[in-house]
């Protein structure tokens, strides 16, 4: 009998030509409730998903025959890994797949925030023509702080360097001969905090970096500073860096990612002036969604191959 697949989000048609090529019976059944994925996963060996479908532990223990789950993306937020490994499920993600798309916005928000190109938008369309209003900052000659040079760190350092940047970074698990490459200088936190003119974070959301961005932190910054937030919600104190903005100690901020998606209307960042955001769209591209769609869907067909 074939392996059987569901593919529970969406997932690129390459990505299901694929499973279907390597004899894989699929089926594609996008926006189920929870409820009805949880009376229908019984039926499945694997699930390929990208980020809206929670594979909870109460999901998981409805699905006796699976033996592996896709996440096509990188972020695994969304999978219990614990009950996953409890029950020998396997779960595998496309790490590089978005990695420049990601990128890409990234710096386009620190474009975006050392020119107000948002506010002068929203301000020309207003009916209003405010030159002075609108001064930015040049990025070339300042200082860019990562943290977290893995995939994605790294090429925003590299896009940023090739504006004339300097990087420094802070991640305690990347050796001085990489960071040599990259042309990025390994310093400590407190060092980047002081150093950064823009603050650009890559890390995964865990226990040690949660709130890395605190009020204390945010107190520390170079005044002015700029802060990019395109990996996780949580690594930022929302609450102290919308205080810190109406303050005026930082330049400006910028988020594709909030602690509660969508954050509430009456969220204290979408009122500040300074605060410009993307809709969780940081690995929304055309090419990345093919990367990663055609790199869970190898991934899937190999390991149901064995
Ligand atoms: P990666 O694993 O390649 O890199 C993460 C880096 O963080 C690693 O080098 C690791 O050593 C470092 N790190 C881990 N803990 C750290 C700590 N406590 N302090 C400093 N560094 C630490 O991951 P990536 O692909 O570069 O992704 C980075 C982030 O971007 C993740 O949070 C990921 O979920 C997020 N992401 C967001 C989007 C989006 O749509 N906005 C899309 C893809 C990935």
């Amino acid at each position: 009998m074939p392996n059987r697949v569901l593919v529970a989000d969406d997932l690129s048609a390459e990505g299901i030509r694929i499973l279907r090529e390597a004899g894989l019976e699929v089926d594609v059944k996008v926006g189920l409730p929870p409820d009805a994925l949880a009376d229908l996963i019984g039926d499945y060996d694997a699930l390929a998903v990208r980020s809206a479908t929670k594979v909870t532990a109460k999901l998981l223990e409805r699905a006796a025959r699976l033996k592996v789950v896709g996440r096509a993306g990188v972020g695994v937020d969304n999978v219990d890994l614990d009950a996953a490994t409890r029950r020998g499920v396997v779960v595998m993600n496309t790490p590089g797949g978005s990695s420049v798309t990601v990128a890409e916005l990234t710096v386009a928000h620190i474009l975006a925030l050392a020119r107000h190109v948002a506010q002068a938008t929203a301000s020309v369309k207003g009916g209003k023509w405010e030159k002075k209003r609108f001064q930015g900052r040049e990025l070339a000659g300042k200082t860019l702080g990562v943290v977290g040079i893995g995939n994605i760190g790294s090429i925003v350092v590299n896009r940023c360097r090739a504006f004339g940047m300097r990087a420094v970074a802070y991640d305690p698990f990347i050796s001085a001969d990489a960071a040599a490459r990259l042309g990025v200088t390994p310093v400590t936190l407190d060092e980047l905090w002081a150093q950064a003119d823009v603050v650009s974070l890559h890390v995964p959301l865990t226990e040690q970096t949660r709130n890395l961005v605190s009020a204390d932190v945010l107190r520390r910054l170079r005044p002015g500073a700029l802060l990019v937030n395109c990996a996780r919600g949580g690594l930022v104190d929302e609450a102290a860096l919308a205080e810190a903005l109406a303050e005026g100690r930082l330049g400006g901020a910028a988020f594709d990612v909030f602690e509660k998606e969508p954050p509430a209307p009456d969220h204290p960042l979408l009122r500040s002036e300074r605060f410009i955001c993307t809709p969780h769209i940081g690995a929304s591209t055309e090419e990345a969604q093919a990367a990663v769609a055609v790199g869970i869907a190898e991934q899937l067909a190999a390991y149901l191959a064995r």
